[in-house]
């Protein structure tokens, strides 16, 4: 029966709380790993700006999420999965909340659902790498250097690389200077060149110098908090502060490499998002674990809501999963500052006003509460 059935869901963020709130509302019973609290990383470009937004609307307890539930339903386990056995169904975590550092758990499970998501090498607070504690830590140690410092690098013309600069420039770009560098020769590299143009001409406006064809290839820190930055075109940069937004990789360390991508490292799943080549088909992949068709927050809430139903199918009426479906059109929404954006449905221009109303505005914070109350799911 099901009530005897346990679904581990490992991350609590974007794709995990909502694969838990849509099975929970089904009368399931999952553990739930590794933070504390709900991270709304998308808002992250702006919280660096000091005063900005605050800690509390940053960053909700997972706990709050969960309250409303029968605590017999459910377990919250906060520690980080360290390693995977999907032929014996067992996760082992890290426990985090033991006074013993070392403490370790094993995980039966009946389904496994991977929402580890992706991480940020450096140390950015872009995503949430570490416990509440640090990544607080992190946030307020970079808005306070980000006050401080004359001249910011942002490296990475990217989406969030091009956010942050657009943040930065927003508040300061008439009393620090800021610079974006690109590694190639647009902003937002794979858009249509028109869209990087409009980019570019936005960041313009914030007084944002965009410097092209400048991939980082060492990065120095002095004592006194000085940065030079070594390029492979041989040009050395200086700054007093350099925040990096390149180079995401997958969560997935704790998953055997066979399962994985050998290249990128991402998991393989199939139609159903299944992870590929699992005996059973019992364990399922979300989000930016997965990166397909790329990493964003609407991908994974399609996913999430597939996976959800998938599951309860299979648990509750031991019937076929169906595929799993993406949104109808791709959006892509780059907020340029507090003013502005740039974006596209499908191949169609977004007019400035249309995605600062959409997401600039907010940086999608509203939807906090709908992760917390469960609405989302
Ligand atoms: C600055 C920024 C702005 C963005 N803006 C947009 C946007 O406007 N539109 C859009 O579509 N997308 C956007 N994205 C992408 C979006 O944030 C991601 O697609 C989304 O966060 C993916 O959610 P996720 O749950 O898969 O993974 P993540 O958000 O990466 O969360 C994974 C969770 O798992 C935890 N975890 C990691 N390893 C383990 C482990 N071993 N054990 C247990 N837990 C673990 C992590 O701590 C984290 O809590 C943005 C991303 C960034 C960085």
């Amino acid at each position: 029966m099901a009530d005897n059935k346990t679904v581990v869901i490992l991350g609590g963020s974007l794709g995990g709380l909502h694969v838990a709130h849509a099975l929970l509302k089904k009368h399931q019973q999952y553990p739930n790993l590794r933070n504390t609290h709900f991270y709304w990383n998308i808002a992250s470009v702006r919280a660096i700006i000091p005063g900005q937004i605050p800690d509390q609307k940053m960053l909700r307890e997972l706990s709050e999420a969960l309250q409303p539930y029968p605590s017999n339903m459910y377990e919250l386990v906060i520690g980080e999965a360290i390693s995977s056995d999907f032929t014996a169904k067992t996760v082992k975590v890290q426990l985090s909340n033991s006074a013993a550092d070392a403490q370790t758990r094993e995980i039966v499970y009946d389904h496994l659902v991977l929402a580890t998501g992706a991480r940020y090498t450096n140390d950015t607070p872009w995503k949430a790498n570490s416990d509440y504690q640090s990544l607080i830590k992190l946030l307020h140690e970079t808005a306070s250097r980000v006050e401080k410092a004359d001249h910011i690098i942002v490296a990475g013309a990217g989406a969030t690389g091009v956010e942050v600069a657009g943040e930065l420039g927003y508040e300061y770009g008439k009393t620090k200077t800021i610079t974006l560098l690109a590694s190639g020769q647009h902003v937002l590299p794979g858009e249509q060149e028109s869209l990087s143009t409009a980019t570019e001409n936005e960041l313009k406006k914030l007084n944002v110098t965009v410097q092209k064809g400048a991939r980082v290839k060492d990065v120095a820190r002095s004592a006194d908090d000085k940065y030079t930055i070594q390029l492979e075109n041989g040009q050395n940069l200086e700054c007093n502060l350099y925040l990096p937004t390149q180079g995401m990789v997958p969560n997935s360390d704790y998953v055997d490499t066979k399962h994985l991508d050998p290249k990128t490292k991402t998991v393989l799943v199939d139609e159903f998002l299944h992870v590929t080549g699992v005996p059973g088909n019992n364990v399922w992949a979300v989000g930016d674990i997965v990166s397909k068709p790329r990493a964003g927050f609407m991908i994974t809430q399609k996913q999430a809501s597939s996976v959800a139903k998938n599951v309860e199918l299979s648990l509750l009426q031991s019937k076929e999963p169906v595929p799993a479906k993406g949104p109808p059109v791709d959006i892509l929404a780059c907020a340029v500052g507090r003013g502005r954006g740039v974006g596209r449905m499908g191949s169609i221009r977004l007019p400035s006003f249309g995605v600062w109303l959409a997401k600039g505005r907010t940086l999608g914070m509203q939807l906090v509460d709908q992760y917390i109350s469960g609405s989302i799911a």
